[in-house]
């Protein structure tokens, strides 16, 4: 049963690299402001998951709606627009731009938009603050360490304000300290800006930050409710 009010869906997806199935009928429901973590073990078909859930690729069969609005019906051009509009994205490795100081890297979204820089730094700057990064603003990502890096890349996922955001195992080159304060600080942003996260990690002490879990086992999904 898929749940009423669901911003995205995805019902009975298929997807094969090859002779490989990385998904094999996974269904996927996540509503407006939930936390929905993504669990399995390595090659279970999370990552396959996220990519199909996020219009990055499409998937073999199966449906995808956001809003009421078919993914897969979508042109390239469509798809990476609502991509750039309404979803947010971190992974694993910040994937910052190296030449930029940190809040040029926040910025560079609403930039990329054509937001004039003042305000759009100005917003970065806001962002930052959130995320508790907001003293190394004028450094370079080679200038800090792995959990400030995480919370810059977090902030320029969230400048945009996207509805969605899309985190591929946000903490998994961190310690658990580290890991445990971006997770604190991305599921706050996100709960106060109303974005609904769709995280990705096999790590129980990262999937306790969600509302409820999802296990993909051999591209299969499955749905568990938390009752704590
Ligand atoms: P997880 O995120 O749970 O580790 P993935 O979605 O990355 O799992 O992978 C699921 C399966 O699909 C694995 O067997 C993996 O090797 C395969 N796979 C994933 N991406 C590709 C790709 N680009 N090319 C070939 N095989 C892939």
């Amino acid at each position: 049963m898929i749940p009423e009010g669901s911003l995205l869906v995805a019902e009975s997806l298929h997807k094969a690299y090859g002779p490989t199935p990385a998904l094999d009928g996974a269904h996927f429901s996540i509503h407006a402001g939930e936390v929905v973590a993504v669990m399995g073990p390595s090659g279970s078909g999370k990552s396959t998951l996220l990519h199909c859930l996020a219009g990055i690729v499409p998937p073999d069969s199966g449906t995808i709606r956001y809003r009421g609005r078919e993914l897969t019906g979508l042109s390239d051009r469509e798809r990476s627009l609502l991509r750039r509009t309404e979803f947010g994205f971190v992974f694993q490795f910040g994937q910052l731009v190296p030449e930029l100081t940190c809040t040029e890297n926040v910025a560079l979204p609403l930039r990329l938009a054509g937001r004039a820089r003042k305000p759009a730094e100005a917003t970065a700057r806001q962002w930052m603050e959130r995320l508790e990064v907001d003293d190394i603003g004028r450094k370079r990502p080679g200038e800090i360490s792995g959990g400030q890096g995480q919370r810059v890349a977090v902030a320029r996922a969230l400048v945009t304000s996207p509805r969605v955001l899309f985190a591929d195992e946000p903490t998994g080159a961190l310690d658990s300290l580290n890991g445990e304060r971006v997770m604190e600080l991305l599921t706050d942003a996100a709960r106060s800006s109303g974005a609904a996260v769709v995280l990705v990690t096999h790590e129980a002490r990262v999937a306790a930050y969600s509302d409820r879990e999802v296990v993909v086992r051999d591209g299969r999904s499955r749905g568990l409710e938390y009752t704590g």
